[in-house]
């Protein structure tokens, strides 16, 4: 333990962990951080936090960060210190290199949610502006893209609809595909405050989750199979329908009441009643039918849901399919209702809203829009490419085929956060420059040319966007240990390849946000830090921000139904992979741990484990503790048993916190049909005992 002695002043910024966004006051002492002290006035947190956010920055000062930029010719070499400058250069004359013999398109970027929204701007800006091209995407392929898609076409809208005071409103809470006591924990204790004072729960999840098993909680459990959430949310619509009570009147006034009809007709359809679906689904008929009669009858109901919705092959026809079901039954457009996507990362919702998709410009708006992309090229001045680019997958491929040979990758270890990492590797040692910008030498970074150090929330100036769309400023409360923020970095390397970006300060690259975007027209440093935080739409229809979307009507115009039909995933089961795996997170422990795993507390760095049901477990001879190696099509890992019945006979569980796990190695190669979301959540597996790694 350091000594540092008492604070002597403080900065309130915003934890950089997950999509609550809780404020916290840095107390400090010179450029030392004494604590980090949740902000009572913070408009997410109300004064709480959880450990990650109060205990787990001390990462900006592990022995392991990075503090100089990197270069090496080839990934076999040994890296070599040089200055920001000759590592500019070099990356430059390299990346135009690529362009020069394999044409414009051929290099890319990734932009990070864990970066602040000016950062992300800036990558997109100098990838569509600088680069030639919109071969942009983000993190956020790989957890929330089926979001931003699912919700877009019901609502119009890529966002959550409610903020999280609004949980003070419901009745009934449904949770799908998500675990809020471990990822969300802040927004767990609200929601739990509000079960204590008589709302009810339902969870929808293959696991019984810490929201099912938390004290003083009576939750409604639907144990589904993984990979069945399109015919879980039909069932409850077939319920809904067929028992009447769906709310005809909210739908007669706000949606189309042709496709309500349309997808009304195709889930009263005997083939989707519950009693139908139960084999496939495994989830009792007649705790369906409760939990579809207490959602549509219970007052406010409200949809709460996370990963295990999008990282399907129907993770978008999911989200439509809640969707579909807020709209029957008129939980939409009012306090303690809505459609709630729980964002991972911290900047996720932001990252989507910057333009960091390769077909949308920052708000969402079409590249091919001649109307939209005017705007950009007159306040940019270049012109604009109005092809959409490559999504991550597709740079993958493009790579190994030989026509995608540069990537800039900033705050983003896609060796291990992205699916089939055997392909991943290939794709990585095919390209001809990989630019690493991030705090430390990541898996990534072994196939890098150029490493250019990172810098911590701590030590910049920006914004995050959280999972209510709540806009927060992010205050630097040190300087850069690098010597430059991540802002500055990419403004380096812009400059460096013929791409000049002018500015001096984060607050002038939100001036140009609002300038270009009409949800952000009204924001502005000013007003953030006159009001503490505002939601958007943020603009002159709403200059205080909008908490709850979808009031007198949806963005875009009528709700949309669309007919959701399930279709199975690819991956099977089968006499040599006969369980389901699927995955998940614990409270103290975020990600792939690059930054948790880097703290002093080893209380919390306990390994990943493998939850496996009694019976599965004895058929295979494993007990409490042992080693196991784990298998699928695509690869295979070794972990300890955890035998538990929190899992059904047939299922199993693991974490991905530590690199040694390789959660990623066993993933396969599906994906969800419209956005290339990878589909995590449901491998197909054997299990059988080891002797360790
Ligand atoms: Fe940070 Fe999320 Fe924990 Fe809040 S709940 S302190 S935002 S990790």
């Amino acid at each position: 333990v350091i000594e540092i002695g008492q604070p002597e002043h403080s900065v309130v910024t915003t934890c950089a962990y997950c999509g609550v966004g809780c404020a916290f006051k840095a107390e400090m002492r010179g450029e030392e951080v004494v604590r980090m002290v949740p902000y009572k006035d913070g408009k997410a947190n109300r004064g709480h936090s959880c450990v990650k956010g109060r205990f787990a920055w001390g990462y900006t000062n592990h022995k392991e960060r990075i503090l100089k930029p990197m270069i090496r010719e080839r990934i076999e070499d040994p890296w070599r210190e040089v200055s920001w400058d000759e590592a500019f250069s070099f990356a430059a004359t390299k990346m135009r290199g690529i362009q020069k013999k394999y044409g414009r398109d051929a290099i890319g970027g990734i932009t990070s949610s864990r970066c602040t929204n000016e950062e992300t701007y800036l990558v997109q800006k100098l990838i569509r502006a600088g680069f030639g091209n919109n071969n942009v995407d983000t993190c956020a392929r790989v957890c929330h893209s089926p979001t931003g898609y699912g919700l877009s076409q019901t609502f119009g809208t890529s966002a959550g609809t409610q903020d999280f005071d609004s949980v003070e409103d419901t009745d009934v809470a449904v949770i799908i595909g998500a675990n809020p006591a471990s990822a969300h924990p802040v927004f767990a204790s609200r929601l739990k405050k509000r079960l204590r004072q008589g709302a009810k729960l339902i969870v929808i999840d293959p696991r019984r989750t810490e929201m099912v098993e938390s004290p003083h909680v009576k939750a409604l459990h639907l144990p589904l199979m993984p990979g069945t959430n399109v015919a879980v949310v039909t069932a409850l619509a077939h319920v809904i329908v067929t028992e009447g009570l769906a709310n005809e009147a909210f739908v007669r006034e706000r949606c189309d009441w042709a496709e309500f009809e349309e997808w009304a007709a195709f889930v009263a359809q005997p083939k989707h009643s519950p009693e139908a679906t139960a084999i496939l689904t495994g989830v009792d008929p007649q705790v369906l039918r409760e939990a579809a009669r207490i959602y549509a009858t219970g007052g406010n109901g409200a949809i709460y849901y996370g990963l295990g919705v999008t990282e399907h092959s129907q993770g978008s026809t999911t989200v439509i399919a809640i969707a579909n079901l807020a709209m029957a039954t008129g939980n939409i457009g009012r306090p303690g209702v809505g459609v709630n996507p729980l964002r991972g990362q911290n900047n996720v919702q932001g990252s989507c809203d910057m333009g960091s998709f390769p077909h949308e410009l920052p708000g969402y708006r079409h590249i091919s829009g001649d109307a939209v992309r005017d705007q950009f090229e007159a306040l940019w001045n270049v012109k604009l490419n109005p092809e959409p680019g490559l999504r991550i997958p597709n740079m993958f491929d493009a790579a190994i085929e030989g026509s995608f040979m540069g990537i800039y990758v900033q705050g983003e270890d896609i060796l291990q956060s992205d699916p089939n990492t055997k392909h991943v590797v290939a794709a990585l040692s095919a390209m001809e420059c990989v630019i690493v910008h991030d705090l430390f030498l990541n898996e990534t970074a072994n196939y890098a040319h150029v490493f250019l150090p990172g810098s911590s929330f701590l030590e910049k100036d920006g914004t995050f966007t959280n999972a209510e769309r709540r806009i927060q400023r992010v205050r630097k409360v040190m300087s850069p240990k690098n010597g430059m923020a991540d802002w500055e970095v990419t403004i380096g390397l812009a400059k460096a390849m013929g791409f000049e970006m002018n500015y001096s300060h984060p607050s002038e690259i939100m001036d140009e946000i609002a300038a270009l975007t009409p949800t952000f027209t009204g924001v502005s440093y000013a007003k953030l830090d006159e009001l503490g935080s505002v939601q958007w739409p943020c603009n002159e229809k709403a200059p205080e921000g909008t908490p709850v979307m979808h009031i007198d009507g949806f963005v875009r115009g009528k709700g949309k139904f669309i007919v959701t039909e399930y279709v199975a995933t690819d991956e099977r089961t089968g006499p040599r992979f006969p369980l389901l795996l699927t995955t998940g997170r614990i409270l103290s422990q975020y990600n792939v741990g690059a930054q948790t795993r880097r703290t002093d507390n080893v209380v919390w760095h306990a390994e990943d484990r493998l939850e496996i049901h009694p019976h599965d477990a004895e058929q295979r001879g494993v007990r409490d503790g042992d080693w196991v190696r784990l298998q699928s099509r695509a690869g295979e890992t070794t972990l300890r048993a955890e035998i538990t019945d929190r899992v059904s006979p047939g299922v199993v569980y693991t974490t991905f916190h530590h690199p040694d796990t390789q959660a990623n190695v066993i993933t396969t190669d599906f994906s969800d049909w419209a956005t290339n979301c990878p589909e995590y959540k449901v491998t197909a597996v054997q299990i059988s005992p080891s002797n360790g790694p």
